[in-house]
């Protein structure tokens, strides 16, 4: 009762453009709904009703000259949700699809995904309506150093911490950096995600896509006594995450037979040719996944216009585990359908939000195991921590350290998220157990702080 009234207050505040925030508090709110029950004080402090709400939505303008030296304008954005835990902490995205709607609901997800990794870090989230694609390397760089101008005002190392995400590596990171560092003459960890040259940790590149398969061999080895080893496996995506969820899943003997980008996907029968794919997308160029096909005889590129209705290409073809791995929104019932009809025993998520309602609840109620990125994809925000610990302390840790550590708290992760479910009755529910064990930690922060 007290959840459905949230949601109805939440849908007449929040304007028409915010679906996906609303689908974000929805899901986790209804996970939630045992436990504010359960304990009168999250009513009494209006726990739930200011989780829900940021603290602060920051817009700004930034204006940049283009190589025709045109005067260009973008919107940016800040989100700073919830510093219960620690810092603001969250990803950038520059995608012409970036509106406030979007970054709440990746900010709000961030909150929870934060607290599951257990260390002291809050949730937040930027970017811009700004497209890199098409872009010179100089544009890039005029438009990172136009957004900095603004936001340094808002950002700093004990405050709010923002990293990579869609459109945003260490490429821009640095640039990002470079500009911070001339405004304000602070030489600290301001962001993550920082080339290795100057306060990056190392396997931070790597650690969401690793981190996303450490937390998928740990559930199918507790859950169903199996190894991804000579497994047939489908993901989404051209990208950071995506990129490195395959190079983990061949380093540990699976067959991986997709990856996708905004125009497309390959299937290529053989397994992905890893080394292609990184020189057609890490390349200065970021060719079209189209070109992969003319290249190895026997893959196939299906155009996006060709996709079947209401459904994705990569999850048409028969696989093991699937791992969405692109953006938000991108499996839908008729992919949970086929993905079940196929014979697949998990999804995994490594981005944000990319499964439906309707076909995550399928996939529960088929049995599939079914993992929220919040849980599975928390490796890299992890690792982004261990950065902000290494600049604190001027330390720089080694490659295994670091993929030790990973390994250890996605291993972590895991068992918080699957204990939870179980104490509250909804075992294998690794949506409910999630939420719930990420909740507890926020709110009772939020006790202790006061109002
Ligand atoms: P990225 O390097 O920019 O790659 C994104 C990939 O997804 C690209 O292949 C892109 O294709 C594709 N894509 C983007 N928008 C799309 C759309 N609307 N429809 C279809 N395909 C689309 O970004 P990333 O860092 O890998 O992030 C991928 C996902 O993981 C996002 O949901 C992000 O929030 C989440 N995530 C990232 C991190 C991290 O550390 N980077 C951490 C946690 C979660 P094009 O190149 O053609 O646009």
């Amino acid at each position: 009762m007290m959840v459905e009234k949230i949601l109805a207050n939440l849908e007449k505040s929040n304007c028409a453009t915010d679906n996906t925030f609303l689908q974000a508090v929805s899901e986790v709110l209804t996970s939630l709904e045992p436990i504010v029950s359960s304990d009168p004080r999250y009513g009494q402090y209006s726990i739930l009703e200011r989780l829900v709400t940021p603290d602060r939505v920051i817009a700004f303008k930034v204006q940049w000259i283009d190589d025709q030296n045109r005067v260009q304008i973008n919107n940016g954005y800040r989100i700073q949700f919830n510093n219960s835990l620690g810092p603001y902490k969250g990803g950038l995205r520059f995608h012409p699809t970036v509106t406030t709607g979007v970054l709440k609901f990746l900010a709000f997800e961030q909150i929870f995904k934060n607290s599951l990794t257990g260390l002291p870090i809050g949730g937040a989230k930027g970017g811009s309506d700004f497209d890199p694609k098409g872009k010179s390397e100089i544009e890039i760089m005029r438009f990172c150093h136009a957004f900095m101008r603004e936001l340094h005002q808002y950002i700093g190392a004990r405050v709010d911490v923002p990293a990579g995400d869609i459109g945003v590596g260490s490429r821009e990171i640095g640039y990002l950096f470079g500009e911070y560092k001339r405004i304000t003459r602070q030489y600290d960890g301001v962001l993550s995600g920082k080339p290795y040259a100057f306060g990056g940790s190392l396997m931070r590149p790597q650690a969401t896509g690793y981190g996303v398969v450490y937390f998928a061999r740990e559930m199918l080895q507790v859950e169903l006594q199996e190894s991804l080893e000579g497994k047939m496996c489908t993901v989404s995506g051209a990208g950071n995450v995506a990129i490195h969820t395959i190079e983990k899943l061949q380093q540990l003997g699976a067959i991986v037979l997709t990856c996708s980008d905004s125009d497309g996907a390959i299937y290529d029968p053989n397994g992905i040719n890893l080394a292609l794919l990184r020189e057609l997308k890490e390349g200065g160029a970021r060719l079209s996944l189209s070109e992969y096909a003319t290249r190895i005889s026997g893959s196939v590129y299906t155009p996006k216009a060709d996709y079947p209705k209401d459904a994705h290409a990569v999850w048409q073809i028969p696989c093991f585990a699937a791992f969405p791995c692109a953006t938000q929104n991108e499996l839908t019932l008729n992919d949970a359908k086929k993905l079940i009809e196929n014979g697949c025993v998990a999804v995994v998520e490594g981005a944000n939000m990319p499964t439906l309602p309707d076909a995550i609840e399928l996939l529960q109620r088929e049995g599939i195991l079914f993992s929220p990125g919040k849980a599975s994809n928390a490796g890299g925000v992890a690792v982004s921590e261990f950065e902000m610990s290494q600049n604190a302390s001027m330390e720089k840790w080694d490659f295994d350290k670091v993929d030790r550590k990973l390994d250890e708290l996605m291993r972590q992760i895991y068992k918080r998220v699957s204990l939870t479910a179980k104490e509250y009755g909804v075992e294998r529910n690794f949506v409910d157990g999630a939420n719930i064990a990420a909740f507890k930690r926020v709110a009772e922060a939020m006790l202790l702080e006061g109002v």
